[in-house]
C-alpha cells in the first residue's frame, strides 16, 4: 500500500484531517481541485473560532499552509476523485487525471455545493448582495430589506436568522404553502417583518454594483413583478459531492454520507467521510473541522488494528 490514508479534498475539513494525519505520522496523500472548499468566496467569515473576521481567500491559504507544513502529508491539489475501489488490502482512489492512487484507509471531506436557481445575476452578484449561508451573511444586512428564496427549513430557517437585522423580509415561496418545521414556520408567520409571496419563481436577480431588486413570476397568471430590495438569501438546498461514492458507502436520499457520528465511520469498514459531504445536519466550517478530526481519529485506531 502507497498510502496509510487518503484524503478526499481540500476544503476546512480536508485540511484539518491532513494536518492531524501529519502529527499521527501517517504517511498521507490529500486529492483536491481547490483548496478552501465553499468558503472561499466568502468576503468575510466572521465566526471562525479565534479569529474576528476572515476572507475566504485568506481562510484558503491559512488551511493551505498548515497542511503543507506536514512532512508526512503529500498534496495531490489539481485533480478530482472519480471512483474509490475496496480491496482486500485497502482502497484504490481513482482521478479524473487517470491516476490511482493505493490507501489503507480513505477519509472522504469533498463537501458540497449550493442548489443554484439558474437566473441571470445570480452568479454576477454572488457575495455582492447574492447570499447561499444565511447562518453566515445575515448579520451584514443590519437595516436592510432582503428577499429569501426557498420556504423549506432552510429558508425558514434563514428568515428567522434575519429577524435580528434585516428591517423587512420578503419570502419567495414557489409553493401554495410553506413546507418547514411547524415550529419554525409558527414564527415566520406572526413576524410583522415578513410578507410571505407564494407561488412566485424568481426570474432575475439585478443591480448595479450590487443588488438592488428581484424579478419573480406569478405561476398561476405569469405576471411579473420587481420588488427592491438589499440582498436576495437563495436557500434551496445543497447537493453533496458524492457523485463517486454512488454504489460504494450508503447514502441518503440526498445523496450525503451515512456516518456514525461519534467516529465517522461509513459503511464500508476502513472508509470514513466528515463535513458536508455527510448527513450531519449543520453544515459549518468549525462543525466540518471538528468532524474531520473525529474521523482521522478513527482512522488512526482503525490502521493500528489492521496488519501491516
Ligand atoms: C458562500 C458561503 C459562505 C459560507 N460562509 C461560512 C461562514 O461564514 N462560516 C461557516 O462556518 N461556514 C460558512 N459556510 C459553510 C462552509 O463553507 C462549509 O460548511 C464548509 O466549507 C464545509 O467544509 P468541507 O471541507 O466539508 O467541504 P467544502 O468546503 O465543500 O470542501 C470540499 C473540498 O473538496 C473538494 N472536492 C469536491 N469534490 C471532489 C472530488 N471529487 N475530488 C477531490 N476533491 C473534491 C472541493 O474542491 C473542496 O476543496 C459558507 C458556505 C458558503 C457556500
Amino acid at each position: 500500500m502507497n498510502y496509510d490514508l487518503i484524503i478526499v479534498g481540500g476544503g476546512p475539513a480536508g485540511a484539518a484531517a491532513a494536518v492531524y494525519a501529519g502529527r499521527k505520522q501517517l504517511k498521507t496523500l490529500l486529492i483536491t481541485d481547490n483548496f478552501g472548499g465553499q468558503s472561499l468566496v466568502s468576503n468575510g467569515i466572521e465566526n471562525w473560532i479565534g479569529t474576528l473576521s476572515i476572507t475566504g481567500y485568506d481562510l484558503a491559504r491559512a488551511l493551505e499552509n498548515h497542511v503543507r507544513a506536514q512532512e508526512m502529508v503529500e498534496l495531490s491539489p489539481a485533480e478530482r476523485v472519480s471512483g474509490i475501489q475496496k480491496t482486500a488490502e485497502g482502497f484504490i482512489v481513482s482521478t479524473d487525471q487517470a491516476h490511482q492512487y493505493q490507501g489503507r484507509a480513505v477519509l472522504v471531506t469533498s463537501g458540497g455545493r449550493r442548489r443554484r436557481l439558474g437566473v441571470s445575476g445570480e452568479n454576477e452578484f454572488d457575495g455582492r448582495g447574492v447570499v447561499f449561508c444565511s447562518t453566515c451573511d445575515a448579520p451584514f444586512f443590519r437595516n436592510k430589506v432582503v428577499a429569501v428564496v426557498g420556504a423549506g427549513n432552510a429558508g425558514l430557517e434563514a428568515v428567522v436568522d434575519l429577524f435580528p437585522y434585516a428591517t423587512k423580509i420578503y419570502l419567495l415561496n414557489r409553493r401554495a404553502e410553506l413546507k418547514g418545521d411547524p415550529l419554525t414556520q409558527g414564527l415566520v408567520e406572526k413576524s410583522e417583518k415578513v410578507t410571505i409571496i407564494h407561488q412566485v419563481v424568481v426570474t432575475e436577480i439585478l443591480g448595479n454594483q450590487v443588488v438592488k431588486s428581484v424579478k419573480y413570476k406569478h405561476q398561476d397568471t405569469d405576471q411579473i413583478e420587481e420588488l427592491p430590495v438589499d440582498g436576495v438569501f437563495i436557500e434551496i438546498g445543497s447537493i453533496p459531492n458524492s457523485e463517486f461514492l454512488q454504489g460504494v458507502v450508503e447514502l441518503n436520499e440526498l445523496g450525503e454520507v451515512i456516518i456514525d457520528h461519534k467516529t465517522c465511520e461509513t459503511s464500508v469498514p476502513g472508509l470514513f467521510a466528515a463535513g458536508d459531504v455527510t448527513d450531519e445536519m449543520y453544515k459549518q466550517n468549525n462543525i466540518a473541522v471538528g468532524d474531520a478530526i473525529k474521523g482521522t481519529l478513527s482512522a488512526y485506531n482503525y490502521l493500528l488494528k489492521q496488519p501491516g
